[in-house]
């Protein structure tokens, strides 16, 4: 046993998503992403003497969805608060942001973790916010640059309870969020980019410990990825500080992605007072129960639920189901799918076999994909009612259906003359040609060498120009055989 093993790690994520609305939280700058610096900043986003903030409507309903979405208590009556500091990128010299009453508490989000279990993360709140503006410091050799296009941008930060025992789950747990806010519309999900963001905290404690150990706080890490790396990182650091009997100081730490490693940035005991105090400028914002009802009958379906819709009503194994849920697009696609057909094992094998690579070659996302869902389950219905071979579907009518998406499957069918032929006369003459052929291997055969039957199937179908239906080709060369 390794000293690690004598340990356990606890860890609590808070993240931080940047909402997509037109504009800003508390005016109407626009919040656009990779603007001309410093073009959308009024007077508001500076604070300006005698200028008043007011509550953006989308960022209210943003929030309400994340609430929704997250099975969290949606607050009544929101105040903001001002969070006061002095930073070069804060114009204003404070924040407005949620203290002490965020508009969603209690939620949860359940995960799917690596060995098949699921494990409920627990939210402990969601607060409404704005950013603040963006310091460059590695453009110009001399001088830092400011942009305060990002200040007062629309954010929600969403904070879980200390339910992390591993980085494993962690990841997987951002990884939800991502695809969650992505199918609620709310947030890109892009890590690299900046608009989710997420720090860890850390620590560790003996097995038996009834008590939580000094906790860290590591920022700036610019991929799930790393998040990964630097709680993987934190926690073996913590180790072997307490191995050496040495102390964990509680502190805020930065991510190196260069050497996976973690540095310290300040120390939390002399950190700053942030002088919060309610914000006379805005009145609280009131939600009510009707218009949440309003808001969430508005809202799609959510990955998890089509998750179990999938396995539970049309079959599909769990594998399947992740596989279509993963992109929301792709979800709503197969879903309308099977109003068309009810083989939605097949349904889900063209979209994630012939469906996918097109999207992939091509380059494209399922929303520029112009074939009508209908037109998949009319070609999965020609080849179950063995009109064409599943060959001839995958290699001809796919690619030709790509090049002209309006014509209906059957008529190319038609037009490519692969339609089968049902005629069993045709087929059992094709059939004898076969055996004609190869007399000497009849009786190899009929020696035992039964995988000759692929011999002779392989011929009739090639004389059968992919015309015939393999299945019968099979059932008729087997049959001749044994005579
Ligand atoms: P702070 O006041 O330092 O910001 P909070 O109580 O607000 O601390 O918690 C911030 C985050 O830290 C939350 O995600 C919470 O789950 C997590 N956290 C709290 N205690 C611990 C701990 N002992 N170890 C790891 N994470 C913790
Ligand atoms: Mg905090």
């Amino acid at each position: 046993m390794s000293v690690y093993d004598k340990y356990k790690a606890v860890i609590g994520l808070e993240c931080h998503i940047q909402l997509l609305t037109k504009t800003k939280m508390y005016s109407n700058d626009i919040a656009e992403y990779g603007a001309m610096p410093n073009t959308n900043v009024s007077v508001i986003t500076l604070g300006h003497p005698g200028t008043l903030p007011k509550v953006n409507k989308s960022a209210i309903e943003f929030a309400v969805k994340l609430g929704i979405a997250t099975n969290s208590d949606i607050r009544e009556e929101n105040q903001f608060a001002r969070k006061n500091y002095f930073y070069a990128d804060l114009p204003k010299g404070y924040q407005i942001t949620q203290d002490k009453t965020p508009i969603c508490t209690g939620g949860y989000v359940d995960v799917k973790l690596k060995d098949g279990t699921e494990k409920r993360i627990n939210l402990t709140r969601i607060h409404m916010e704005e950013d603040a503006g963006k310091s460059m410091h590695d453009i110009d050799p001399f001088e830092s640059l400011i942009d305060l296009n990002r200040a007062g941008t629309p954010l929600l930060e969403i904070v879980t309870e200390p339910d992390f025992t591993c980085s494993d789950e962690a990841y997987v747990y951002l990884t939800e969020v991502k695809k969650l806010v992505r199918y609620l519309d709310i947030c890109d999900g892009n890590m690299e980019e900046g608009s989710l963001r997420c720090d860890a905290n850390v620590s560790v404690m003996l097995k038996d410990a009834k008590e939580y150990g000094k906790k860290v706080e590591v920022k700036n890490m610019n991929s799930f990825r790393n998040v990964q790396r630097a709680i993987d990182f934190e926690i073996k650091r913590q180790i072997d500080l307490l191995e050496a009997d040495e102390d964990i100081a509680g502190e805020t730490r930065s991510f190196n992605a260069t050497d996976g490693s973690t540095f310290a940035l300040r120390s939390k005991e002399n950190a700053n007072d942030y002088r919060y105090f309610p914000e006379p400028d805005l009145q609280p914002v009131f939600i009510t129960q009707e218009y949440i009802d309003t808001v969430k009958s508005h809202m799609p379906e959510l990955p998890n639920d089509l998750l179990k819709k999938f396995t539970k009503e049309f079959g599909l194994s769990e594998y399947d189901a992740l596989n279509l849920t993963d992109l929301k697009g792709l979800a709503l696609y197969f879903n309308e799918l099977v109003t068309y057909t009810k083989n939605y094992k097949a349904a889900a094998n063209w979209m994630m076999g012939s469906v996918k690579s097109y999207l992939n070659e091509n380059a494209i996302a399922i929303e520029q994909f112009n074939v009508n869902p209908k037109a998949i389950a009319d070609l999965i219905a020609l080849i179950d009612e063995g009109k064409i071979s599943n060959a001839a579907a995958t290699q001809k009518l796919f690619p030709e259906l790509m090049l002209s998406m309006d014509e209906a499957p059957l008529s190319i069918a038609q037009r490519l003359d692969i339609i089968q032929s049902n005629d069993t006369g045709a087929l059992q003459e094709l059939v004898d040609l076969a055996l004609a052929k190869y007399p000497e291997k009849i009786t190899e055969y009929k020696n035992g060498k039964i995988n000759l039957l692929g011999l002779f199937v392989g011929e009739v179908m090639k004389m059968g120009k992919g015309k015939a239906d393999p299945k019968m080709a099979n059932q008729l060369v087997k049959e001749a055989l044994e005579k």
